[in-house]
């Protein structure tokens, strides 16, 4: 298991489609391995193989019980509700912007086995989820955000929020 390089936004990875999986080898099951532990020392909510410069549909995800859901060609099979709220990708660190998901949503994807998994989650993991298959799709958070904003002015808005409400 080894902690790997997360690249940022410029990098060329981050803005191709990536490949599915056909192989549930001992290769994808390292692949996973580094996901987990390059997620967990940047302390995210997910990460996706093209962020360390893997073009494989492959992601994992944190849910809200901190299970770690490996995700192997998962694709939304429906969703339900909207939500709007701050989003923020290691890919593009120090900046948050404002992006609307769904509440929930259903995905089905394969194991590192090959077996057939579904996740249905609401929140901010329905919100992970999204943005996750996103990145395998060469695309990311900030194309469909408005302007973005730093830590401090987003800590700025949710004290404002809060004083307001
Ligand atoms: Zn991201």
């Amino acid at each position: 298991m080894m902690i790997r390089k997360i690249l940022q936004k410029e990098d060329p990875a981050l803005h191709k489609v990536c490949h599915p999986v056909t192989s549930f080898d001992r290769k994808l099951g390292a692949l996973l391995d580094d996901l987990t532990a390059t997620l967990k020392d940047a302390q995210g909510l997910g990460l996706a193989a093209p962020q360390i410069g893997i073009l494989r549909r492959v992601c994992v995800v944190m849910d809200e019980d901190e299970q770690y859901l490996e995700l192997v060609n998962p694709v939304i099979v429906s969703q339900e509700g909207e939500q709007e709220g701050f989003e923020g990708c290691l890919s593009l660190t120090g900046m948050y912007g404002i992006v609307k998901r769904p509440m929930k949503v259903t995905v089905k994807a394969q194991d590192r086995h090959g077996n057939p998994v579904e996740y249905e989650r609401e929140g901010v993991t329905a919100r992970c989820f999204c943005h996750e298959i996103e990145h395998l799709d060469g695309h990311m958070y900030y194309e469909r955000a408005g302007r973005l904003f730093t830590e401090a002015e987003v800590d700025e808005m949710l004290q404002k929020a809060e004083e307001e409400a």
